[in-house]
């Protein structure tokens, strides 16, 4: 799971006689060339997704783009396919460690020294509502996007792997025990120090006001191993059964706060999960990654995108019904700990992602568009009606109640443009301007809710933001013109 695959985008369209031969040429070529786990292949059709035409300077189909850079335009033969693959792949792993590294870590440095701040002066981020989103925000987005993108997980292990390293709990560990990673102890000995200090790190943590998980507890250890379970994490808790675990980000944040204190690589598998069943979440940890393949009993086969697909609408009814149980009617979904968590915890689990990946922000669009789709009204509305829908679904109790952003208003300019505006936005409050706009989850929502309920085609564009220099988030919704 730490290797961090490389993405080759390809684009085609309906009407281009090269694509289909192109296509399969490729993925033959990435089969043949590598293993699957280090090169993944998404295929967009651009009559589907026009605005991806700008974004990447497409100028003919197919066009095969790794990382950013076009390696194949038009057609190509067997031999250049594989030659441009080979070439970009290379360059493209070290770009995408660096991507990483530089892009996702400016938001959760940003995310982290406002936690600090906000804990240390009692100054909140957002003065009118408080700094707290309920957790059913923060699964909506993350198994949203993993239900549509097969690297998803990937990316959130390596997203939560450098929060651990350098967040700013690491410091938190060495409070619970400042022996911790001493030069003069063994490896092993640090590695056991370090489980006892996970055990009484999400309590430490909800003194802060962090309500990440309830508390850990280690349920088996060996020298070189350990075996931790998780209660009531932000993340799984009260998820349905779909058949996989879903806590990368936590796996791979155990992995960076073992790494920054043990100064070794730890490897660390989910092994139980709310996904799977379980009322807990269950992480082994390791020094040799050989000792945790051995050890794995029980063989959860992933069940790959096309079953992620089919439970996807169950699943967010579920967890949409968790939320207002919780939010409307006071059942709570966790019992030891507050169902809210730090705003932080949301913005280093989502809204990094666009910055570690920008295929992957793409991807949270497009999931926010599904959910759209599904919370949309069900009868045909005209765009005024949906327009008024969407006000009222954005500044509904349940909205606001569950933290996601304090108001939210519309201004029509004309029938065919608007502009939606948010205040308060919990993916994005308190960031600095970075020259990026970081919403792309609530772009998608607002796009799929109108595109549902007028049956017609309309474009969302986050044109106002923390990330950009504003203190509020503002989507430009076009109605497009050729649908
Ligand atoms: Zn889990
Ligand atoms: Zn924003």
């Amino acid at each position: 799971m730490e290797e961090f695959p490389v993405r080759v985008l390809f684009f085609k369209s309906r009407d281009c006689v090269f694509c289909e031969p192109v296509e399969r040429m490729v993925r033959k070529a990435i089969s043949r060339l590598f293993r699957n786990e280090l090169v993944t292949l998404n295929v967009f059709d651009v009559d589907e997704h026009n605005e991806l035409i700008d974004e990447y300077k497409i100028k003919s189909l197919p066009c095969v783009i790794v990382d950013e850079v076009p390696v194949i335009s038009g057609m190509a033969n067997e031999k250049e396919v594989e030659e441009a693959l080979m070439k970009g792949v290379l360059h493209g792993a070290s770009y995408r460690a660096e991507r990483l590294e530089v892009g996702a870590k400016q938001v959760f440095i940003e995310a982290n020294l406002n936690f600090v701040k906000s804990i240390n002066s009692k100054e909140r981020i957002r003065i009118n509502i408080g700094d707290y989103v309920h957790i059913s925000n923060l699964q909506l987005a993350t198994i949203s996007l993993l239900s549509l993108d097969a690297t998803a997980g990937n990316l959130l292990y390596s997203i939560g792997k450098l929060a651990g390293k350098t967040g700013a709990f690491t410091g938190l560990l060495y409070d619970i025990a400042p022996s911790l990673g001493d030069p003069y102890t063994s490896i092993e000995k640090n590695f056991r120090n370090f489980l006892i200090a996970i055990e009484r790190f999400h309590i430490k943590q909800n003194e802060l006001g962090v309500f990440d998980a309830r508390n850990a507890e280690v349920m088996e250890e060996d020298k070189d191993y350990g075996r931790i379970r998780i209660y009531e994490s932000a993340a799984a808790t009260g998820v349905p059964v779909i058949g996989e675990p879903i806590c990368y980000f936590t796996a791979g944040m155990i992995s960076g706060l073992a790494e920054a204190i043990l100064g070794e690589t730890v490897h660390v598998a989910e092994r139980n999960c709310w996904g799977l069943g379980a009322s807990y979440c269950e992480f082994e940890l390791s020094l040799s990654k050989g000792e945790l393949e051995r050890r794995k009993t029980a063989i959860h086969a992933k069940k790959g995108i096309e079953a992620r697909e089919e439970s996807f609408s169950r699943l967010i009814k579920t967890l949409t019904r968790n939320m207002s149980q919780s939010v409307l009617e006071g059942r709570r979904i966790r019992v030891g700990i507050s169902d809210y968590t730090h705003i932080m915890n949301l913005q280093q689990q989502v809204t990094s992602i666009k910055l570690a990946d920008p295929v992957a922000g793409f991807f949270l669009k497009l999931a926010g568009k599904r959910l759209g789709r599904i919370i949309a009204p069900r009868e045909r509305l005209s765009v005024k009606e949906a327009i008024l829908e969407l006000k009222n679904y954005m500044n509904s109790p349940l909205s606001l109640m569950s933290g996601i952003h304090s108001n939210c208003n519309i201004e029509r300019n004309d029938g065919e443009r608007f502009m939606v505006t948010i205040e308060s936005c919990a993916f994005a409050s308190g960031q600095e301007n970075i020259g990026v706009s970081l919403c792309e989850f609530e772009t998608g929502i607002i796009e799929g809710f109108m595109e549902q309920s007028t049956g017609q085609s309309f474009s969302s564009r986050e044109v106002e933001c923390w990330g950009l220099g504003q203190q509020h988030c503002a989507f430009q919704v076009e109605k497009e013109r050729f649908s």
